[in-house]
């Protein structure tokens, strides 16, 4: 068993009630590892150390936190193995996976800002030949970073490495469902020496953490990744203390398949994201909406794809689906399942639980699931299930497609699949999505806002606006 430990200031703590959670491998449903469960007292020790930092940290040069963030990045590349296979067991995903987006990615996150900072510039205005205005961005001090447990070490580079940059100094909370590499980057930042009290790590349960952060008077921003739920709390919370907040929430995102698209391009990749990472990534595509003339075919090709899938140990190269990450999100998956059967929808394929042999007997583990024959109304198809179920609908014309993508209280990620170039326009400036992904799907470019719109969230992160978001603006002007 191993044991798991905060990072406050420096040093790694126990939780101050010495009380710890089993740390699950969703592939073989058993505990290994334990993590503290921090509170109120925690979370103080970690502001205070983040504070004193932060007197010298937001004095550095920003080649001196560049030079920081590609030594963190450093020890995650010497070790990229060693993450992918830690990333893998934490979260069920195939270790395939985290070694090709999961780890890299993490690495790029911290290299991206530290290549950002570098070339940030600021604004200055010329008032009628009278006065200059310039503005000055001046790091907030502390801030917290929340992140989930589908994406883990990816979601927690994107956050600090910001923060870092820009001049914050950082309490960051992992998910309690999956600490492990969040803990291992602790351990390279110890050994290189990462300056005291400029990122501590607290682990734990979100409400008595977050409870704390959220109200805290020197956390100055919350930048939060999870579920639209917590999103609201942590902004009831937070909110009246005019705290800054980044809320990145759920999805229901949907991907609008034309008959002129490039069919099996467009086949393919309606695969990939709606099963990658078994369905737990927010920008995956969970309605698939395809136009009524390609309709059946599509179904029958998708299906047949889908079926090929392979469901199994995650540290097996040909698996292409893992674990689910709990028990408990297994369980609220398949409830879907049956909730869309009570709908009226028709199973395709899955629907079940896989029990695999050997070591993963115990594993939290489902077939990918393909549904239709569901009103876009339903709980289904407007709730979000973060697993590897899919439903397909058809439509006649562009502007149903429009209306369906656009029916649900989410706007995070959408793909449009066209070889129409004016349709790509016009709907682009329909969707009500943050991002709109045409002819692809997962193709990022780190400069570019990244975040969601009405229930997906508030704010973006990504470039410049990650590194406005931890800055405060300040107005000089000078009367000439
Ligand atoms: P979650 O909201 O349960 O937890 C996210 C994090 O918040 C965890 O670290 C958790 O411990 C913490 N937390 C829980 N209660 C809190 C509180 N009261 N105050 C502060 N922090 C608290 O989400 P999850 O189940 O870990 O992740 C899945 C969700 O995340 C899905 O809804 C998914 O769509 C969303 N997500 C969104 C994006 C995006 O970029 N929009 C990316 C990944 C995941």
């Amino acid at each position: 068993m191993i044991s798991l430990l905060n990072y406050i200031n420096g040093s790694f703590v126990a939780a101050q009630s010495g009380e710890t959670l089993p740390v699950f491998e969703p592939a073989t449903g058993l505990a290994y590892a334990h993590a503290p469960v921090s509170a109120a007292g925690d979370v103080d020790a970690a502001v205070a150390a983040a504070k004193e930092a932060a007197r010298e940290w937001r004095q550095t040069s920003a080649a001196e936190r560049a030079g920081w963030l590609h030594r963190l990045a450093d020890g995650i590349e010497k070790r990229m193995e060693e993450f992918a296979r830690a990333e893998s067991r934490d979260q069920g995903k195939p270790v395939s996976l985290a070694r090709r987006m999961d780890i890299p990615r993490a690495v790029d996150n911290l290299r991206f800002f530290a290549g950002a900072v570098l070339h940030d510039r600021q604004d200055a205005f010329d008032t009628d030949r009278q006065a200059i205005n310039y503005v000055l961005r001046k790091p907030l001090g502390v801030v917290a970073c929340i992140s989930p447990w589908n994406l883990p070490l990816y979601l927690f580079t994107w956050k600090i490495a910001p923060a870092l940059a820009a001049g914050n100094t950082v309490v960051a909370k992992p998910s309690e469902l999956t600490p492990y590499t969040a803990y291992m980057l602790s351990e390279w930042a110890h050994e290189i020496g990462f300056p005291k009290g400029v990122l501590n790590i607290v682990h734990g349960y979100g409400g008595p953490i977050g409870d704390r952060l959220n109200i805290h008077p020197d956390v100055k921003a919350v930048s939060f990744t999870g579920g639209t739920a917590t999103g609201a709390r942590i902004a009831a919370q937070a909110a009246p203390l005019f705290k800054k907040l980044s809320l990145e929430l759920g999805g229901k995102n949907p991907t609008v398949i034309f008959a002129d698209a490039s069919y099996e391009e467009a086949l393919s990749s309606a695969v990939r994201s709606s099963f990658t990472n078994q369905g737990e990534i927010c920008l995956c595509g969970s309605r698939i909406l395809v136009e009524r003339s390609i309709y059946d075919r599509f179904l029958k090709d998708f299906v047949e794809r889908v079926r090929q899938l392979t469901v199994g140990d995650p540290q097996h190269d040909d698996s292409r689906l893992g674990a689910l990450v709990s028990e408990a999100h297994l369980n609220k998956v398949l409830g879907y399942v049956q909730l869309a059967l009570e709908e009226g929808g028709v199973i395709h394929c899955g629907g079940q639980r896989v029990i695999p042999h050997g070591r993963c007997a115990g594993g939290w583990f489902m077939e990918p699931t393909v549904i239709d024959g569901l009103p876009n109304q339903c709980r289904t198809n407007q709730e979000e299930i973060f697993g590897p179920v899919v439903t397909l609908q058809a439509f006649d014309t562009e502007q149903e497609a429009l209306e369906l993508a656009n029916g649900t209280e989410y706007g995070l990620a959408a793909g449009l699949w066209t070889s129409d170039g004016s349709r790509v326009h016009r709907m682009s400036a329909q969707l009500d999505f943050g991002i709109v992904w045409v002819n692809s799907w997962l193709l990022r470019d780190l400069r570019t806002p990244f975040g969601g719109m009405k229930s997906s969230g508030v704010g973006r992160e990504g470039g410049y606006d990650a590194l406005r978001f931890f800055t405060e603006p300040v107005n000089v002007c000078i009367k000439y």
